[in-house]
């Protein structure tokens, strides 16, 4: 593949261009497949025709923090938050509870706090 940033062929393992210095994929200059220069706002190559934004790193996208610890403090006995993090089961739980009688809904406030509660997927909230 080439060097994203200057055109310069790289090894489709390199984390750095040689003769730039920038990991390979990091610029927008030219097509990584094809060498033909692109518009740093293009999704694909104008020329081959290969996606040029399917290289960017993938950012993995968590649930807002901010927003589940607003929602467990303020409707944490509905189970909001739950339902926010993709738990559905255990907000219908805590629902008909009342967040296990307002103890359940302050140990997930408190989780959250200290960044140890996980989305229904495993993925840690993200403070933006
Ligand atoms: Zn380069
Ligand atoms: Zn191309």
């Amino acid at each position: 593949m080439y060097c994203r940033n200057c055109g310069n062929e790289v090894s489709d393992k390199a984390i750095m261009c040689v003769a730039c210095g920038t990991p390979p994929k990091a610029g927008d200059k030219f097509c990584y497949n094809c060498k033909a220069e692109t518009n740093a706002s293009s999704t694909i190559c104008m020329k081959c025709g290969v996606s040029l934004k399917e290289t960017a790193p993938v950012q993995e996208e968590g649930r807002d923090w901010l927003t589940a610890l607003l929602l467990c403090f303020f409707l944490g006995v509905f189970g909001v938050h739950r339902f926010y993090t993709g738990h559905t089961g255990i907000g219908v739980v805590q629902l008909l509870t009342l967040g296990g009688c307002g103890i359940w809904a302050l140990i997930d406030f408190i989780m959250i706090i200290v960044g140890s509660f996980r989305d229904a997927e495993g993925h840690l909230l993200v403070r933006r």
